[in-house]
């Protein structure tokens, strides 16, 4: 059943399209307008289906729309917000999908006129593939989408969206902004700091041992470079809005990395093994909730051998 007439996406890449497939098969729009930078972008959205409808400008994709998701990337939000508040429906919501919310919220919610709701959220799933062509209908399955309304944010609006995210498979969670962007920078954005950090050191090692690293790249190595793979936009965006979070977090990071280094210069295999150890039942916790396989490898060789690997 249809929860909106019509959903306006702007921004037409791997979140934006995984939502379009995965409302398209369960039917939760009538209609899916659209809109992106690019004729390419928006061409392809037509051609494979994503929207009803694509617009050169947000501002005509938003116009009359029952929902409008920002789905660019995070320091695009303002300039789009402002350009589509005069077109926005009275009684539309205007969510969005940015990775930051404290951000996202200071520079959208002073454009949203009265009697339009404004509902952030972030679906917490992806992969490290972007564009038009990158999404899936089960994308936000059995994955976290957290919302994080405004105090006073009709309950009905929040309710709805929920309804829709829990209808493209994702367990839906509210939150505050502050308390997002904190939990993001340890879970995510500080993760893929060290990740793109990582990749950056062997590629300055490369010169010295020639191939070496690509022939003989181990799965801890090859990890990293998936998701240092991710969109460097997107990310740019991110540690640029997620400033004192990831800062915070990486502050902390680097006194853990030196106590590990100094337990190694001296000798110290207690203290290593009962890190270890505490790390590793963390891992067992993140499989226990579901939110990844206890497959080796990943669950890698099983996706080489069914061809189901993810985007
Ligand atoms: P993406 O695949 O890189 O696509 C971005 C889309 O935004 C493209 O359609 C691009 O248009 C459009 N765009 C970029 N700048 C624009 C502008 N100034 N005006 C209009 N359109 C613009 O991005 P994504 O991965 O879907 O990410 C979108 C948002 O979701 C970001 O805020 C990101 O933080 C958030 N998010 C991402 C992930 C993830 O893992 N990727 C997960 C959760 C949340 P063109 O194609 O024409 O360039």
């Amino acid at each position: 059943m249809a929860l909106y007439d019509r959903v306006a996406l702007i921004g037409l890449g791997l979140i934006a399209s995984s939502m379009a497939h995965a409302m398209r098969e369960a039917g939760l729009a009538a209609e899916i307008t659209g809109h992106a930078r690019s004729a390419e972008t928006r061409a392809t959205a037509l051609e494979i289906g994503l929207c009803d409808r694509v617009f050169e400008t947000a501002a005509e994709a938003a116009e009359g729309a029952d929902l409008v998701v920002l789905a660019v990337p995070v320091g695009a939000m303002e300039a789009i917000a402002a350009e589509i508040a005069p077109h926005l429906k009275p009684g539309a919501t205007v969510t969005d999908v940015g990775s930051v919310k404290q951000a996202v919220i200071a520079a959208v919610a002073p454009h949203i006129p009265e009697g339009v709701h404004f509902v952030p959220g972030h679906p917490l799933a992806g992969t490290e593939h972007s564009g038009p062509r990158s999404g899936f209908a089960t994308l936000f399955r059995n994955r976290w989408w957290l919302l994080t309304p405004p105090e006073g944010a009709d309950p009905e609006a929040v309710a709805r969206l929920q309804s829709l995210c829990e209808a493209m498979g994702a367990n839906v969670e509210t939150m505050d902004a502050t308390h997002h962007d904190l939990v993001l920078a340890v879970t995510s954005h500080t993760p893929h700091l060290i990740a793109y950090t990582m990749v950056g050191v062997a590629d300055h090692l490369r010169r010295v041992t020639q191939s070496e690293i690509i022939r003989y790249s181990a799965a801890g190595f090859r990890d990293f470079t998936r998701i240092a793979a991710s969109d460097p936009t997107m990310w740019r965006d991110v540690f640029l809005t997620n400033r004192e979070a990831t800062l915070d977090i990486l502050g902390r990071f680097t006194e853990e990395l030196f106590a590990l280094q100094r337990a190694i210069r001296l000798g110290d295999g207690d203290h290593l093994f009962e890190y270890f150890t505490r790390t590793r039942a963390i891992r067992r916790g993140i499989i226990e909730a579901g939110q990844d396989t206890s497959a080796p490898d990943f669950g890698r060789s099983a996706e080489v051998s069914t061809g189901t690997g993810k985007g």
